[in-house]
Parts: structure tokens; C-alpha cells; sequence
């Protein structure tokens, strides 16, 4: 039997944290955090953890019953891991108890000779032919092509500008986009 909802698969640093944004110019919505995540720990090689700088971080508190309000269920697509539940869901809103699944991507995290971004081949394994949308600062027109070979179901690569963060627009888009998987199906039924 199929799952009802689609994926959205979320990545943090952009569509979450648009930390690309000027430095001085908070985007407005967004609270500012300094954090100091494992994941962001690890990646100081031989620096003692209490000299590492935190992370500064944008999230904006609304984000979370945004995301809930989507018909889609939620699962992370980040180098945060399971430092996403720890350290950002609750931050923006999402319940605090209730992690969202992890696609893992641990020592696989490297380059792709074919020009895919390194998520990219782990995201089509993990949807395993469900449907997805995909919010991420890093994707591109080779993903969509990677995706469109490798993946049999119905996906959407949706970029998200990183000095913006998602906005009403990406909201509304992938509302959108899910009621049109919805009427797809809806057609195919009748038809069957
Ligand atoms: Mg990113």
C-alpha cells in the first residue's frame, strides 16, 4: 500500500538558516542563535572543543507550523543529522519530543565524480520511489537529472535562495505541488 504523504526533505543550512544573508542584516523573522553542535565540533580537527567558536545560526520561530501546516511528512536531508532534532526542530517551532527521521549520510558524504551534489544519490535511496520534494541551497539542474534516471515516482528539487531562507512562496509552491500529486492520483483512480 502506498504512504499517503509525500517527503519533504529538508535541509537546514539555506532553506532553515539563511546564513547567507548579509552578515549585519538579520533576515526579518529570524532569532539569532550561537551554537555549538557536534556536527559543527567535529569539523575543527585537533581544536579543543571549549576554543571552537559557535555557529551562528538564523531560524525563524515560525518556521516549525509552517512546515507542520504542509501535507507532507517531514524527514531531514542535512549535514546536521541528528543534530537537527537536537539543536533546530524545537528552535523553530517544531515539537520538541517528536524527532523527524534522519537520512543518514555519514562517511558517504564526499564528492561525486558525476556532478551530483553528495546528497543527491542518498536522498533517491532513501525515497525509495515515494514521492518527494526537496528543499536545499545546493541543488541544481544535474540533481533534477540524477533524480528524473534514478528515482521512479514523482520528485520535486526545489532551490532555495541561502541568503533568504524559505519564504510564503516555497510554502505556497510546495502546497502546490502535493495538491497536484493529489489530483494526479485521483485521476488515476478513476480511470483504473
Ligand atoms: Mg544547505
Amino acid at each position: 500500500m502506498r504512504d499517503a504523504k509525500p517527503l519533504l526533505l529538508l535541509d537546514v543550512d539555506g532553506p532553515l538558516n539563511p546564513f547567507a544573508a548579509k552578515p549585519h542584516r538579520r533576515p526579518e523573522g529570524y532569532e539569532t542563535h550561537r551554537l555549538k553542535p557536534d556536527c559543527w565540533v567535529a569539523q575543527h580537527v585537533g581544536v579543543p572543543e571549549h576554543l571552537v567558536k559557535p555557529l551562528r545560526v538564523w531560524l525563524n520561530p515560525s518556521h516549525g507550523a509552517a512546515l507542520q501546516k504542509l501535507p507532507f511528512d517531514l524527514v531531514w536531508a542535512t549535514t546536521w543529522e541528528h543534530d537537527a532534532n537536537e539543536w533546530i526542530g524545537w528552535r523553530i517551532g517544531l515539537p520538541r519530543k517528536e524527532n523527524l527521521p534522519v537520512i543518514e549520510f555519514g562517511s558517504q558524504f564526499v564528492t561525486r565524480s558525476d556532478g551530483t551534489y553528495v546528497k543527491t544519490w542518498r536522498v533517491v535511496e532513501y525515497a525509495a520511489g515515494r514521492p518527494f520534494a526537496w528543499v536545499d541551497d545546493q541543488i541544481g539542474d544535474v540533481d533534477r537529472a540524477y533524480v528524473a534516471k534514478h528515482h521512479h515516482g514523482p520528485a520535486l528539487l526545489h532551490h532555495v535562495d541561502p541568503a533568504r531562507g524559505l519564504t510564503d512562496d516555497d510554502f505556497a509552491l510546495l502546497t502546490d505541488w502535493a495538491a497536484g500529486l493529489t489530483s494526479k492520483e485521483n485521476t488515476d483512480a478513476h480511470r483504473s
